[in-house]
C-alpha cells in the first residue's frame, strides 16, 4: 500500500507491569451513569428512572496520557473546562450483540481517565439539539492513566473512584453507584456497533465535575485499578 502521505501514528496507553502499549482504537463515553451526576446536571429523569443508556465519542487520537503528569493543554473557545474523573473499560477483543454474561471476555483492563468536557460548548448544544461533538471530542479531552489488565486487578464492580484539584477532593464517589454496570454498557454499545479490540469506554462520572483553569494540579485514582497525575497548561 502506497499512501500519499504517511500514516499518523496509533494512540497508545501504557499498561501497568508489562513494556508492551496498548493501541487505541475509538472513544466511546456513556452519558449520566451516576444518578448524583444526573442531578447535578438537571436530569432528574434519568436520575429517577433506569434510561437506556446513552453514548457519545470522542476520536481514538484525543486520548492522552501515559508520563507521571500528563501535561493537557487548556483548550481554545471555552471559559468552563470541565472534569470528569471515570473508570475507562479497554477492550483487547470485538464483538457485536455480545451478552451481559460473555461482556467481560472482551475487556482487557481498566484505567483511570478523565472525560475533560468544555461544559460552555455542551451547554449551547443542548440547548440548540446541535451534536455534542465540539463540547466533549476535543484533542487531548480524552486524558487516562496506565491500563491495568484484568488479570492483575480482575473486573471491579465496586470501590472508590475520586479526584483532587490542588489537593482539595472534588469528585468522591464509588462505582457501585453506576446506574449501568460494565457488562450491561459494553453488551448494549455492542448492539450499536461492532466493538473492537483497542476500543475504549469512558463509563460516566460521579457527582462533583467543575471547571479547571491553567495551572491546576488534578489527582484522580480508582480502588484497585491506579492513579493518575495531570495539569492543564
Ligand atoms: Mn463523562
Amino acid at each position: 500500500m502506497e499512501y500519499i502521505f504517511a500514516p499518523h501514528a496509533v494512540a497508545a496507553l501504557p499498561v501497568t507491569g508489562s513494556t508492551g502499549r496498548f493501541p487505541v482504537r475509538r472513544i466511546f463515553c456513556v452519558g449520566r451513569n451516576y444518578a448524583d451526576h444526573a442531578r447535578e446536571m438537571g436530569a432528574v429523569d434519568q436520575a429517577e428512572g433506569r434510561e437506556p443508556p446513552f453514548f457519545f465519542t470522542k476520536p481514538g487520537d484525543a486520548v492522552v496520557g501515559g508520563g507521571d503528569e500528563i501535561a493537557v493543554a487548556y483548550p481554545p473557545l471555552t471559559a468552563n473546562l470541565h472534569h470528569e474523573v471515570e473508570l475507562v473499560v479497554a477492550l483487547g477483543a470485538g464483538g457485536a450483540n455480545v451478552a451481559v454474561d460473555a461482556a467481560k471476555d472482551l475487556i482487557f483492563g481498566y484505567a483511570v481517565g478523565l472525560d475533560l468536557t468544555r461544559r460552555d460548548l455542551q451547554a449551547r448544544a443542548k440547548e440548540k439539539g446541535h451534536p455534542w461533538d465540539m463540547g466533549k471530542g476535543f484533542d487531548q479531552s480524552a486524558v487516562a492513566g496506565p491500563i491495568c489488565p484484568a488479570t492483575a486487578c480482575g473486573h471491579p464492580a465496586a470501590g472508590r473512584i475520586w479526584l483532587s484539584v490542588n489537593g482539595q477532593v472534588r469528585q468522591d464517589g464509588d462505582l457501585s453507584a453506576m446506574m449501568w454496570k460494565v457488562p450491561e454498557i459494553v453488551a448494549n454499545l455492542s448492539t450499536l456497533v461492532r466493538l473492537e479490540a483497542g476500543d475504549l469506554i469512558y463509563t460516566g462520572t460521579p457527582a462533583g465535575v467543575g471547571p479547571l483553569v491553567r495551572g491546576d494540579r488534578l489527582e484522580a485514582a480508582v480502588a484497585g485499578v491506579g492513579a493518575l497525575r495531570a495539569s492543564i497548561v
